[in-house]
């Protein structure tokens, strides 16, 4: 995985892919096949989608050939298939730009400034960037990255800090109890608006062991501003808003926002690219878009008949990545190779040689 540049990086590629949900890595997979080396964009800091964002935990029983697995457990499987490729991952980093060259290459800009410059492309952007929900409090922004983590943070970097875990579902009782168990922090407070919680009994009951412990401090209000420290340099603390007439001041080193994610289409429908109903029309056979050299596989696509299904995309990529090989390269003959029988393949995936499976 790259780390986000601080400076305006540029590459030069064959193929970049939008999105690393489980189609974005089957994706590079199949491209992989087809000898085509591609890059992997996406805006959230780990690969997976919504498998991972949405339903990491919860059982998947219709993937071909495994009977059963979690959200998570697919992503990890996607990623181990992929292996052998080595496909640069750019997590943490939205695509905000796609323009064409004069050279007929597509220019592809990231918010954390890297540039890609690819021959083709593939939107594999589900149902849009999960962007965390924002807290809003005037000037809280400056402090992102900082000592506001809208994304897990190891918890040696708050080391002896007054954290405040902000948000009342899973996420956020998860986060306060990884944090109070790591023993790293000065404290650990929940800051959620009331005393409802939205998790499961379990994790609520250890929650509610906690607080009775003290491992965990329970804060309940709204943060409606914060103080900075006397150089204005650092977050000191919120001003949280107990009723309509009461606030009260809580000190934090950290805030960690836990208010769930919402999926946004974002700069995608500023592209220049033919669309239905927020997704993008691709020709089935193809899942070329409108625009010469960019395919679009996974939720985002539309034709008709489509299922917003794992197997409905794994599929789109298969086709799109045939697509996409006779578009680079228009004077080769396409060959059907077996991963099972080829030679070529099994090099390619880093096990010829080896003696065949009993
Ligand atoms: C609760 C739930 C349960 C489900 N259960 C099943 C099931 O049992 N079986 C089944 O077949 N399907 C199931 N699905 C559907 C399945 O998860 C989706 O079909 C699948 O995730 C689509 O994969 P994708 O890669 O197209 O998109 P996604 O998984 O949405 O991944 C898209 C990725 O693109 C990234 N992205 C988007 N825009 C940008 C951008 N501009 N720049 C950078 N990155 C970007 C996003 O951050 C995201 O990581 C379920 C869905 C949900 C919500």
């Amino acid at each position: 995985m790259s780390a986000a540049p601080d400076r305006q990086t540029t590459l030069q590629i064959d193929c970049v892919i939008i999105g690393a949900g489980p189609v974005g890595l089957f994706q590079a997979f199949q491209l992989g096949l087809q000898e085509i080396p591609c890059q992997i964009v996406d805006a959230l800091p780990h690969a997976g989608g919504q498998c991972v964002e949405l339903y990491a935990d919860k059982p998947i029983y219709d993937v071909p050939g495994i009977p059963v697995c979690s959200g998570r457990e697919l992503a990890e499987r996607l990623q181990q298939q992929l292996a052998p490729f080595k496909t640069p991952l750019h997590l943490g980093q939205q695509v905000e730009g796609l323009v064409r060259q004069d050279d007929g290459r597509w220019r592809l800009q990231t918010s954390a400034g890297l540039v890609l410059l690819a021959r083709a492309v593939v939107i594999a952007a589900g149902v849009g960037a999960f962007v965390p929900r924002r807290v809003a409090i005037d000037g809280l922004s400056s402090f992102e990255g900082r000592q506001v983590h809208y994304h897990a943070v190891e918890p040696d970097r708050l080391k002896d800090q007054r954290v405040v875990v902000q948000g009342g579902d899973e996420a956020a009782l998860e986060t306060a109890l990884q944090l109070a168990a790591s023993g790293q922090c000065a404290s650990v407070t929940l800051l959620h608006r009331n005393s409802k919680f939205k998790a499961d009994p379990a994790l609520e009951a250890a929650l509610q062991q906690a607080l009775a412990d003290g491992r965990i401090a329970l804060a309940l209000g709204q943060p409606v501003g914060l103080q900075p420290s006397a150089d204005g340099q650092r977050l000191a603390a919120l001003e949280i808003a107990i009723d309509d007439e009461h606030t009260e001041t809580l000190a934090a080193d950290a805030l960690l926002p836990r208010l769930g994610l919402s999926p946004k289409l974002g700069p995608i429908a500023d592209w220049g690219l033919a669309m239905e109903r927020k997704l993008l029309s691709v020709d089935p056979a193809t899942l070329a878009t409108s625009l010469d050299g960019i395919h679009a596989v996974g939720d985002i696509c539309h034709y008709p008949g489509k299922r917003k299904l794992l197997l409905c995309g794994f599929h789109e990529a298969t086709l799109a990545a045939f697509a996409i090989a006779a578009w680079l390269r228009p004077e080769q003959r396409q060959l059907l190779q077996y991963t099972t029988t080829s030679p070529r393949l099994h090099e390619l995936l880093g096990v010829a040689g080896k003696s065949d499976r009993a």
